[in-house]
């Protein structure tokens, strides 16, 4: 038998010292996240013990709570991270701390070879567990009690070098404590706020109490784990405002679990104003991802499409390895998994807050909107499920109320084979342009798009329902014919005019022609260009670096109503007096241009209808 009674020298397996060495060297590496994992750790073999009290008759100081103590001593530079859980064998402590046998530190090594080297952030990614104590400590103990009375309590020791030393120590209880001796450059971590900290932001929601220096850190219950049924109002808000570091209230909630093809719970909220409308930074993702309770990322950049940046909340799957990393494909896949599963989950419940609390949609709607607009423009997996949750105020709407775009589709008659839109500031303005009016007169129903994205979005959605999104002023638009009025000018007549318009107009226009959608204005201009509408034409000059150079040449078609007493009049001018009737032909290009957004500068405008005005 060998003498276990003093210290027994042992060496580090080759990768821990690889480890070590690394980790001790490692300067730029979020230290902290050795706190994280050291409580772990002890959550674990608490967890184990209260498996064992199931099955065991005879435990080790059976009376012990299942806790985790910690205490600092900035004085000594010491912490102290103690549990009373399973303990370790003097087998198990050179089995679990001499050599490498978990995933986590193995992923590790192997994304170091693989080149990772360079990246500075690794161990944080990884936690490379009970080894990242070393990254603050200048020597760590391990006093430790299995939870088998027979046998003896131990002490591991190790500063981290190549070696560590067990020997038996008497008067342990149960579980392990771990003393950590702090390097002096990182004494910081011992002092009793530092360490509040830490443990709030990683460990808050750890099953076990957690008491630091004598105060219970985690209060507040893991509530994604409970069932809904049995959590209060009160609960889930004041659940919000500590995770959220929020001081509102939600505005929707969704709770849910999976099991298949993950096991997922998730709590997630959307809070009561998008701070981006604010003119504030773009948000950051904020649903912050753990495994078992324990915070893997507070900030996970992949776990949610960009556009749910707005989300707040948790999601928990214990399918997750803590160690998880984003360099290993095994570990992408399973978030891009999670990321699916989620968003499906999320869209759905919109989908049903839309339909069973439309008011509380409606408002959820125009605060977030903007992001369901971003996700249906940008998001090509989910843009059908997305592009059903949008909304619109419609010719066929009262002002502030709106339609989806199932509805629109749901009001169609005859064979008609598209959604028009026109995009404007406001509806006064596209009520009052020339460009709906035929749509009215033929009962078309017309969506209004007020947010300089919607021709973005309208024109990434592209069709809804096998519709196409059309916009009703672009020159393509086809509409059937409506009983010629009387009193119009002749089709022989009307020919006359348009010619002599194209001649007057020159370069101005691309083509002149009677409209079939003008029904009391006398004229339109339409984008001759098919690329740039009129609002992106303004868009693309007001992002342009040179506002007041010159314009990108303009080129319109120009329709005409020949119902119109303006056009009557202007067909018996042009020959009677042809100066003034050019004007006029020249003023009228220049309003239509006006109620297309086209018109660039208004100064020649000013100086012509003087002239005119000479002439009244
Ligand atoms: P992991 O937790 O991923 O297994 P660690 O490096 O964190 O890797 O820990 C290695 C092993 O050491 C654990 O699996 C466990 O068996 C043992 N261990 C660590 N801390 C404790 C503890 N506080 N109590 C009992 N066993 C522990
Ligand atoms: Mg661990």
């Amino acid at each position: 038998m060998s003498d276990t009674a003093t210290p027994q020298k042992f060496e580090f397996q080759a990768e821990i010292k690889q480890l070590l060495d690394i980790v001790i060297h490692s300067l730029y590496t979020e230290k902290e996240i050795f706190v994280r994992e050291l409580v772990s750790n002890a959550a674990d073999a608490l967890e184990k013990l209260r498996h064992t009290q199931l099955t065991e008759k005879e435990i080790f100081d059976d009376k012990l709570e299942l806790e985790i103590n910690i205490t600092t001593d900035d004085t000594a530079k010491t912490i102290t991270i103690q549990d009373f859980g399973v303990g370790m064998t003097r087998a198990e402590l050179v089995e679990n701390l001499g050599t490498i046998a978990h995933s986590g530190s193995k992923a590790f090594l192997k994304a170091l070879g693989e080149g990772g080297a360079k990246n500075t952030n690794l161990i944080g990614q990884f936690g490379v567990g009970f080894y990242s104590a070393f990254m603050v400590a200048k020597s760590v103990k391990v006093y430790t009690h299995s939870w088998r009375a027979a046998e003896p309590g131990q002490l591991w020791e190790s500063d981290g070098g190549g070696s560590y030393a067990v020997e038996e120590s008497d008067g342990q209880r149960r579980g392990c404590k771990i003393v950590i001796e702090l390097k002096d450059e990182c004494a910081e971590y011992s002092q009793d706020w530092k360490m509040k900290e830490i443990l709030e932001r990683y460990s808050a929601f750890v099953s076990f109490p957690i008491n630091l220096n004598g105060k219970r850190i985690n209060t507040v219950q893991a509530l994604w784990l409970r069932g809904k049924n049995e959590i209060k109002e009160e609960e889930y808000t004041e659940f919000y405002k500590f995770q959220a570091h929020a001081f509102d209230e939600p505005r929707l909630r969704l709770h849910f679990s999976a099991d298949a093809p993950l096991a997922i719970n998730a709590l997630l909220f959307v809070p009561q104003e998008n701070t981006e409308k604010l003119g504030f930074a773009r948000t950051e993702p904020a649903v912050a991802l753990y495994c078992r309770k324990v915070l893997i990322d507070a900030k996970p950049k992949d776990l949610l499409p960009e556009w749910l940046r707005f989300l707040k909340g948790v999601v928990d799957s214990e399918d997750l390895p803590l160690n998880i990393s984003r360099e290993t494909m095994q570990d992408k896949a399973l978030i891009e998994k999670l990321n699916k599963v989620i968003t499906k989950r999320f869209l759905k419940f919109l989908d049903e807050e839309a339909k069973n609390r439309p008011d509380a949609y409606n408002d959820f709607y125009k605060e977030f909107g903007i992001f369901l607009k971003e996700g249906a423009a940008m998001d090509f997996t989910h843009k059908e499920q997305i592009s059903k949750l949008l909304r619109f105020e419609s010719s066929l709407t009262e002002k502030g109320k709106t339609t989806s775009l199932a509805d629109y589709v749901s009001r169609l008659t005859g064979d008609q084979k598209e959604i028009y839109y026109l995009v404007g500031p406001n509806r006064a303005a596209i009520e009052s342009g020339p460009y709906l009016e035929g749509f009215k007169a033929r009962n078309l129903e017309v969506l209004f798009c007020y947010e300089a994205v919607d021709e973005y979005v309208m024109n990434n959605v592209r069709e809804f329902d096998g519709k196409k999104l059309t916009a009703a002023d672009h020159a393509d638009v086809k509409l059937a014919d409506l009983p010629k009025p009387e009193g119009a000018l002749s089709e022989a007549d009307t020919k006359t005019l348009t010619t002599w318009l194209k001649d007057t107009l020159g370069e101005r226009v691309a083509e002149v022609k009677a409209s079939d959608r003008l029904v009391d204005s006398p004229a339109l201009a339409l984008n001759a260009d098919k690329f740039t509408s009129p609002h992106m034409r303004r868009m693309m000059k007001a992002m342009s670096k040179d506002k007041d150079g010159p314009d990108a040449p303009l080129r319109v078609n120009l329709e005409i109503n020949p119902r119109s007493a303006v056009m009557k009049r202007l067909f018996e001018t042009h020959t009677s007096a042809p100066e003034k009737a050019k004007l006029v032909a020249e003023q009228i290009l220049d309003n239509a241009l006006i109620s297309a957004g086209l018109l660039d500068d208004a100064t020649p405008m000013v100086a012509r209808l003087y002239k005119l005005l000479e002439s009244v």
